[in-house]
């Protein structure tokens, strides 16, 4: 798929590359320089499914990629889905399990600080919400290094079979401040395994909003120097949002009513439909090596 977006991709790193000689920090605090590692690409492999989905690859109007369509409430849209799936995906660590209990309302999945990975299956939670049902599902690391392409690709077929018949909005979990190598290579992986046309779909949830204190999200993502959060940020329309995990009531409703703002905004563009895996070639991958 020669998509639209690998051509604004290019376009938009080499503005921010001629704009910024430290564009490669890959540490999100300003003027900060952290090592990049070296990468192992996994490569075109076999994918879960060959088919094509069964409607227009989708292919924004990279004009349209800063301005956000008027919202519809969900209960105003035809096409919004009683039940809403939200795929949690991120490097380990970065706060996905703790992300889905905000969101959920509950201590439904595992979350604490360790050295090894803390949620080892895929699980899903779901509660109500303005009528709908949210369903979220949270994911161990599949994205993440592994023992060789096949436990890799079978890792990513067990989690899209798990959100069928696909995941309405996926929420790409980083923390605030820390968008490190790490996060770049779940990216790179998350467009492998699920296709380019992911970003379609997804929505950026910084962790740890509490490290803004009292500054502006907003702010902190149009001003960053780090070319590919820049960039992914761009390529995901704005849509990004904030929790601080550690908020109880209200606190807590407003993260999420922000982040289902977002949401409503990729049912818009998406007409409601989930999003099916469709298949990428590597050339066609924005933050390719
Ligand atoms: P996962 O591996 O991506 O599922 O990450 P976890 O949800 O297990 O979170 C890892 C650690 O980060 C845990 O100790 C969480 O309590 C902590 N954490 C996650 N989100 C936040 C947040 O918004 N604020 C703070 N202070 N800690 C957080
Ligand atoms: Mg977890």
């Amino acid at each position: 798929m020669s998509s639209i977006y690998s051509y604004a991709a290019d376009a938009f790193l080499s503005l921010l590359q001629s704009r910024s000689p430290e564009a490669s920090d890959m540490s999100a605090p300003k003027g900060k320089t952290k090592n990049s590692q070296e990468h192992t690409a996994p490569g075109d492999r076999e994918r879960c499914h060959s088919s094509p989905p069964p409607w227009p690859a989708h292919s924004p109007n990279p004009s349209s990629l800063c301005s956000v369509p008027p919202l519809l409430g969900l209960g105003e849209d035809p096409q919004s889905p009683r039940t809403l799936r939200l795929l949690l995906v991120g490097k380990t660590g970065s706060g996905k399990s703790a992300t889905g209990n905000s969101i959920l309302g509950r201590r439904e999945f595992e979350s604490k600080v360790s050295t090894r990975p803390v949620t080892l299956s895929l699980q899903r939670g779901s509660r109500g919400w303005a009528g709908r049902e949210l369903e979220v599902i949270d994911t161990p690391d599949i994205l993440g290094p592994r023992d060789g392409p096949e436990a890799a690709s079978r890792a990513i077929c067990e989690a899209m079979a798990f959100s069928e018949p696909g995941p309405h909005a996926v929420l790409l979990v980083t923390q605030l401040g820390r968008f490190t190598d790490e996060d770049l290579q779940a990216l790179r992986r998350l467009q492998e395994a699920f296709g380019v046309d992911v970003l379609a779909h997804t929505v950026l949830v910084f962790t740890r909003k509490e490290d803004l204190e009292g500054g502006s999200l907003e702010e902190y993502v149009r001003d960053t120097d780090n070319q590919h959060l820049a960039l992914l940020d761009a390529l995901c329309a704005r849509r990004h949002c904030a929790f601080n995990n550690a908020a109880a009531g209200a606190q807590q409703e407003a993260q999420l009513r922000e982040l289902l703002d977002m949401v409503k905004v990729v049912l818009w563009e998406n007409e409601g439909r989930p999003y099916i895996e469709v298949p990428a070639k590597t050339s066609s991958l924005f933050f390719r090596r």
